[in-house]
């Protein structure tokens, strides 16, 4: 993730020509010298079946295959892309930035400029640190949270991701509140002693865990609308409820929205929560994605008595040697100043909820059983009748009709995330007509899915 496509001037791609299908032989190439000839697994369509489209360039709110084909792009690779492909301040931006220089391994104004920036909209944070990947700003927020507690123990949620560090890759174990088993080989068990995994909005769990080990709990991690099971809302009782065990255990509750920060409102997941709940703040939050743009950027942050906390200041080592990279700075900084304008979330959550409205209503007319949310510029969708509140109730949904879906959009030119536990994201470029497509090709598919 994290690449920006640049515009391409002249429309120089291929395409399908003597029946080659350029997506296949690139996947053969690809599948030489990359493992599964992907750089991150999900790219592989395993979950959907089929060849991954290998993409040649992208503009606005599509982007074009190796073959040449155009899809409406509702990934937005994963959440960075809130303008669409190649907005022209931010490639303005981003081409100066080039000719400045690529990286100095030393501070620059541009990432105080992007710290300011971002410090605005949250006020939970008074201090921020960037780094390169989610993955990063997680880890280096666990390591933190562990440093100011003097504890070892951190709650996550089964279905919430948090990025691949080690003490991360956890699933659930056998009993209630019990520790859990790693989920990828090369993390060995002692590595994921510390880690509870509990179900998401399951406030008897959360109880039960506090009550076990309240006093050795450095923090409780999780993504406040989580974005890594399609789109699961914890619920404002069973956030209040975290908001204040945290606080009555002196654990920290690190809010996660490296995909809900700056995607669902300018000031996260934690302004909507703050809305229900007076008063609500996270401790620390991890950002990423939208931050940057399209950039590899992340940051993490939180007050300033916890922050100063982190090296050179305090005892809690953390570097990267592109850490706050210029270029990346330059792209992220250009893309928030557009977001920040009157009026962005607005337009940019009605035409979401547009979509997500006439997509059910196009699925109720076929019998399909169907159920959305969404939030900003974030949406999921269920082939289930009702929403789901955990990841198990997540997984449900019957994984045939899903991959029909799926390659009745594709086959469409509508570009939908290839597995059923990832979120939705619509651009401001987005137009009427997008959604128009969109929905006529729903429509088409919802009748093959009719229940017999
Ligand atoms: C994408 C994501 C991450 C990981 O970010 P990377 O930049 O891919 O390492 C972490 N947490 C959440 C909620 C994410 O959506």
């Amino acid at each position: 993730m994290g690449q920006i496509h640049p515009p391409i001037q002249a429309c120089n791609f291929h395409h399908m020509t003597h029946n080659i299908d350029h997506n296949n032989t690139f996947f053969e190439r690809a599948r030489l010298v990359i493992p599964g000839g992907v750089n991150s697994p999900v790219r592989a369509f395993r979950a959907v079946g089929g060849t991954p489209r290998f993409i040649q360039r992208a503009q606005g709110a599509h982007f074009w295959d190796a073959n040449g084909r155009k899809y409406i792009d509702y990934i937005g690779s994963w959440g960075p892309m809130i303008l669409g492909h190649g907005h022209p301040d931010v490639v303005e931006a981003v081409q100066k930035a080039v000719t400045q220089g690529f990286s100095f391994g030393a501070p620059t104004e541009r990432e105080i400029e992007l710290a300011e920036e971002i410090l605005k909209h949250l006020p939970s944070m008074e201090m921020l640190r960037l780094v390169s990947s989610g993955t990063e700003a997680g880890m280096s927020a666990i390591r933190l949270a562990r440093g100011a507690t003097g504890r070892s123990k951190i709650i996550k949620f089964e279905g919430c991701y948090h990025g691949h560090a080690d003490a991360l890759l956890v699933k659930a174990g056998s009993g209630l509140a019990t520790f859990g088993n790693p989920t990828s080989a090369g993390v060995p068990p002692e590595v994921v002693q510390h880690t509870l995994v509990l179900e998401y909005n399951n406030l008897e769990q959360l109880e039960e865990a506090f009550n076990l080990y309240g006093k050795e709990i450095a923090c409780l991690m999780m993504e406040p609308i989580a974005g890594n099971m399609n789109f699961v809302r914890a619920s404002v009782p069973f956030m209040q409820r975290c908001r204040e065990l945290c606080t009555q255990h002196g654990a920290l509750l690190v809010f996660d929205e490296v995909m809900t920060g700056f995607r669902v409102a300018l000031g996260g997941a934690q302004e909507i929560y703050a809305k229900a709940i007076p008063g609500f703040r996270p401790d620390l939050t991890v950002l990423g994605k939208v931050i940057g743009g399209g950039m590899p950027l992340a940051a993490f942050g939180g007050p300033r008595a916890i922050m100063e906390l982190m090296s050179p200041v305090g005892p809690v080592y953390q570097a990267g040697t592109l850490s706050g990279n210029p270029i990346a700075t330059a792209c992220g900084l250009a893309t928030l100043r557009e977001i920040v304008k009157p009026g962005f979330f607005e337009e940019l959550s009605a035409k979401t909820r547009k979509l997500m409205d006439s997509l059910k209503k196009a699925a109720a007319n076929e019998g399909v059983a169907f159920s959305v949310d969404s939030e900003g510029g974030m949406f999921g969708f269920f082939l289930l009748p009702r929403l789901p509140q955990n990841y198990g109730q997540v997984l449900k949904t019957e994984g045939a009709k899903f991959n029909q879906l799926f390659h009745g959009l594709l086959d469409r030119g509508v570009y939908i995330a290839p597995a059923l536990y990832e979120a939705g994201f619509v651009s401001a470029a987005h137009s009427e007509e997008d959604i128009e497509v969109t929905i006529a090709a729903a429509q088409h598919v919802f009748k093959s899915l009719r229940p017999a």
